[in-house]
């Protein structure tokens, strides 16, 4: 058992770092251990472009379904090269005004996502074949995406290859999927929803019909959760109630 490392930048607030570390007691020790033996460090920066330049060529991922640019990124995970989870304090808001402060715009459940691709990502490295590139999870998210109906492709969009055919784009939605799965899956499928850009739960297909209304993602994604949970669980979520307080580097 080993110590993931927390690496903070200048001008980061204890806060901010007492909430990541909060966040990343929700993730099984034998996780946290695992990614800490492959090098991983977890790196908590003020704002993403001091991390990474909007021309990075830093394969990363996204946490929230608004954070598509550099810019408004919350955390992001090194898909290649580095073994880096970041985190960023702030972001500027549309009208360049800076948004800041832990819990109010990156959530516990965003920080678990982002564990998510790492361990993603480790378990290509140390088996050939990623959780997101397994044949069993493929053919259970493409049997989630002939399932969903029309408000659901809309607002499940993020975890839905742009481009038919592509299979960068498919392999890039399926990680988040797998991301997104792995944050359920430890958190329960809490405050999970996704949001507008303000932060606000999109409530608005409570008004939908029956046949028309969107599901929350567990149920949209059932059978790729159940795909996941089934290659997770014998190497990673055994035993799940395992406190890992003591393998967070002290601070
Ligand atoms: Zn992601």
């Amino acid at each position: 058992m080993k110590h993931l490392p927390i690496i903070s930048g200048e001008n980061v607030s204890r806060n901010f770092k007492k909430y990541i570390r909060s966040a990343l007691h929700r993730v099984p020790a034998p996780i946290i251990s695992a990614l800490a033996e492959d090098g991983w460090q977890i790196q908590l920066s003020p704002k993403a472009e001091t991390l990474f330049a909007p021309s990075s060529r830093v394969a990363a991922s996204f946490a929230s379904a608004s954070g598509t640019s550099h810019k408004r990124l919350r955390g992001a995970t090194c898909m290649s090269g580095e073994h880096v989870v970041a985190f960023f304090e702030s972001y500027i808001d549309d009208s360049g005004i800076i948004q800041q402060g832990p819990g109010s715009w990156i959530t516990e459940d965003q920080i678990v996502h982002e564990i998510g691709h790492a361990i993603d990502r480790k378990t290509g490295e140390d088996t050939g074949t990623s959780l997101s590139d397994s044949p069993d999870f493929i053919a259970a998210y493409h049997r989630d995406l002939a399932g969903l109906n029309n408000r659901e492709r809309i607002h499940f969009n993020y975890f839905i290859a742009k481009e038919k055919g592509n299979i960068t784009q498919d392999q890039y939605a399926r990680r988040e999927v797998v991301a997104e799965g792995f944050s359920q899956l430890l958190l329960g499928g809490q405050k999970n929803e996704p949001t507008d850009n303000n932060g606000t739960l999109l409530l608005s297909w409570l008004a939908g019909t029956p046949q028309n209304s969107v599901r929350p993602f567990r149920e949209a994604f059932s059978h790729s959760l159940a795909a996941l949970e089934n290659e997770l669980s014998p190497r990673w979520l055994t035993p799940a109630t395992q406190s890992q307080k003591t393998l967070l580097e002290p601070t």
